[in-house]
C-alpha cells in the first residue's frame, strides 16, 4: 500500500502541525514532518491470544463489535503499552470470558489483517484455568468451550482459524 493510499498516515504533525511529508530513509519512503522532523513509522499491531482447553474442548468468544462482528475467535486484544505478550492474553482471557488463566507456553506466532486496513501480529498462547467464573464481558457477546468439530458459527479471522487447525482437526 503506498502511503498516499494509506489512511493511518497523518496529514499533519502531530507536534508542531505542519503539512506531512516524506522521507527516504533505508530505502523506505515515511511519513515526515519537514518543520521538526518527526517521522512516523508504522508498524504492525501486536495483540495476543490464548488457547484454553476443557479437555477436547476450546474456548471461544463471540465478538460484540465490528469488524467481524457475530463471529468467533480465540479470547484476544491488543497489548497495551506496558504490558509483556503473555500479561496481555492473561488479561484479555479474563476481560472476556471471566476465567484466571495462568498462560503455561507460547503456541505460535502469526501476521494477520484486521480489517479494514491494519496489520497485525498475534503471539498465541497456551492456558490453563485457574480460577475464575466464564461470564461473556467487554467485547464478547458469548463464550463457551466447544468442540474443534462442532463449532458454534464462522472464526473471524484466518490467523485463528490457522491456530485452532493446529491443535489436530482441520476445520473448514
Ligand atoms: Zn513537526
Amino acid at each position: 500500500m503506498s502511503l498516499k493510499d494509506n489512511a493511518h498516515v497523518f496529514p499533519y504533525c502531530p507536534f508542531c502541525r505542519a503539512g506531512m511529508g516524506v522521507r527516504l530513509e533505508g530505502g523506505t519512503e515515511r511519513p515526515a514532518c519537514p518543520e521538526c522532523g518527526f517521522v512516523q513509522y508504522l508498524n504492525p499491531a501486536p495483540g495476543a491470544a490464548v488457547i484454553i482447553r476443557r479437555g477436547k474442548k476450546v474456548c471461544l468468544v463471540q465478538r460484540k463489535f465490528e469488524p467481524k462482528k457475530g463471529m468467533w475467535t480465540l479470547p484476544t486484544g491488543f497489548m497495551e503499552w506496558n504490558e509483556d505478550a503473555p500479561l496481555a492474553a492473561a488479561r484479555e482471557a479474563l476481560e472476556e470470558t471471566g476465567l484466571v488463566v495462568k498462560i503455561t507456553r507460547l503456541h505460535s506466532v502469526e501476521s494477520g489483517l484486521l480489517p479494514p486496513d491494519i496489520p497485525v501480529l498475534v503471539v498465541f498462547f497456551q492456558g490453563k484455568e485457574t480460577g475464575g467464573q466464564m461470564v461473556a464481558g467487554d467485547d464478547a457477546a458469548a463464550v463457551g468451550f466447544f468442540d474443534l468439530d462442532d463449532l458454534p458459527g464462522p472464526i473471524a479471522f484466518a490467523s485463528h482459524l490457522k491456530t485452532l487447525n493446529s491443535l489436530g482437526k482441520e476445520i473448514l
